[in-house]
């Protein structure tokens, strides 16, 4: 009997709760379920006497082919294809938005102009990406769309757990060309399944990628709303992450929750939001063992243009690494009807305006590898290396910022009665990290004013000599 996925993954914490697995168990025995801690884990209905191994398989977390090895079978072979060990596989990248989609979208809307056009062209039957449910339990789940409005209703960036088993098995009841949206581990878990499965394979014509730092647990999307002033956390029916306002840039978004009565509250990313998302509060442990940044397995990948050239912007702007050669095709297009704005840019741009994340999911991995080893956790086979010389700030960084995860965790379950967050006294308890980190980010600093010095000082000396 070969071991399943919660022997391997789900006990180990880390499940993403895609779904995957239990959308092709052939017993139909696994079931996405919320954790005491608001996330998506995979769980058995009753155990499992099959072993078929299928779960394992399809899993991103298992120790199967990497996003490079996968790369190079799916994209390796396409003229004019490029590699970068940051990127993954790409033919070309550029900035831009969509004229219609831009303020009502994430970033610059070009997921969903990609999307709708799709439907409206014929290209493709359905369109599969998560839709706002008006469900307090279940804010948004993944849907099979077969509509523009729908699309367009369904654009914004969901920060909150989605699965896809149902409409897995969906694809594989009901033919037709599918597009679907997914963060890089579920387009990841999606190429699997597709190497297990002839439907799959044949029905997902498209897959569309979002670059991807974290995910957060349903208790995140709590945690904002109290912090934005709603105490009955019971009766939220919809929420916003995305709002944008024309006097504040691109990276100072809003949240905004609206209840069943329709009262809303609403909050800026700098009102204490970016707070628990840089830190890590509520993240998955999943995420801390997860390298893809890009979507390496997408065949186009959108992201926000965090750059200062674009983010001053309030209306936000897109960059893109397009993998597909008809992809490239219909962007021409919209260029040329004028429904989308578009100009190329470096790929080393596209590595710059991600630099944080790729630190968090590289460099900063390679040590988190090293704390789980010490720690006997199961460690995954990653394409970084598990090291420990990453620098003491760096070190002190990560270790604060696990702690954090683990922390708001236990503390929000503590606080957490009658629907209600003591938000006051949750933050006291999170405020000596805070403290930590704003220690750290000081010595950080002025660690590189003397290094800075230093190099002054040596080219000074040279030219003396
Ligand atoms: C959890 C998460 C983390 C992210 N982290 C980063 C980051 O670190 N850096 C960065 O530059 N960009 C990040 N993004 C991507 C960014 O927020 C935008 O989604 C992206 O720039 C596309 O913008 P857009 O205006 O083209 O999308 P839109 O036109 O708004 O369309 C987005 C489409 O994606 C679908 N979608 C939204 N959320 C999800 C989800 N969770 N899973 C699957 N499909 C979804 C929507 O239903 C919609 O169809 C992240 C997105 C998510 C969901
Ligand atoms: S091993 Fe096979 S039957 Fe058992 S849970 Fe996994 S997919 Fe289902
Ligand atoms: S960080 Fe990685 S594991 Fe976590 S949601 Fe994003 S792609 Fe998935």
């Amino acid at each position: 009997m070969k071991p399943n996925v919660i022997d391997e993954i789900v006990k180990n914490d880390l499940c993403i709760g895609c779904g995957t697995c239990a959308g092709l168990c052939p017993q139909k025995i696994l079931k996405i379920q919320d954790n005491e801690y608001g996330e998506y884990v995979s769980s058995e209905t009753k155990a499992c006497d099959s072993g078929c191994g299928l779960c394992l398989e399809v899993c991103p977390f298992s120790n199967n082919e990497n996003e490079t090895q996968m790369g190079a079978k799916i994209y390796g072979s396409t003229e004019g294809m490029k590699y970068l060990p940051e990127t993954g596989y790409y033919l070309d990248s550029y900035a831009g938005y969509s004229n219609e989609f831009r303020q009502s979208s994430a970033s610059g809307g070009m997921a969903t102009w990609l999307l709708t056009n799709l439907l409206k062209e014929g290209i493709v039957d359905y369109v599969i990406c998560p839709s706002p449910q008006k469900n307090p339990e279940k804010l948004f789940s993944f849907e099979i769309l077969s509509d523009e409005n729908s699309v367009k209703a369904a654009s914004g960036s969901v920060y909150y757990p989605v699965e896809m088993s149902e409409v897995i098995q969906k694809i594989m009841e009901v033919p037709g060309r599918y597009a679907i949206t997914g963060l890089p581990c579920f387009i990841k878990a999606l190429r699997l399944a597709a190497q297990k499965n002839r439907k799959l394979r044949e029905r997902i014509v498209f897959t569309i990628g979002l670059v991807c730092g974290q995910m957060k647990s349903k208790n995140y999307t709590r945690y904002i709303a109290a912090l934005a002033g709603n105490n009955s956390l019971n009766k939220i029916q919809s929420v916003y992450y995305r709002g944008k306002s024309p006097e504040k840039p691109a990276s100072n978004f809003y949240f905004q929750s609206t209840d069943v009565h329709g009262s809303q509250h609403k909050i800026f990313w700098n009102e204490g939001v970016s707070e628990a998302w840089v830190n890590r509060w509520f993240t998955p442990n999943a995420c801390n063992y997860c390298d893809d940044v890009f979507a390496e397995l997408a065949d186009v990948t959108f992201m926000d243009a965090w750059l200062p050239e674009y983010s001053k912007d309030s209306r936000g702007t897109n960059l893109m690494l397009v993998r597909l050669p008809k992809i490239l095709a219909y962007i021409q297009k919209g260029v040329e009807k004028k429904e989308i704005k578009v100009s190329e840019i470096s790929v080393e741009k596209v590595i710059q305006s991600q630099a944080g994340v790729l630190d968090v999911k590289r460099e900063q991995l390679s040590y988190r590898l090293n704390l789980a080893r010490q720690k006997k956790r199961k460690t995954l086979e990653k394409r970084v290396k598990t090291r420990s010389d990453i620098g003491i700030l760096k070190k002190r960084e990560v270790r604060l910022k696990i702690r954090m995860q683990e922390e708001s965790k236990e503390l929000f379950l503590e606080y957490y009665q009658n629907y209600t967050l003591d938000i006051k006294t949750f933050r006291d308890r999170m405020h000596p990290y805070i403290k930590q980190t704003r220690q750290l980010r000081l010595l950080g600093r002025f660690a590189f004013l003397i290094c800075t010095i230093k190099k002054i000082s040596k080219v000074e000396g040279k030219k003396d000599e």
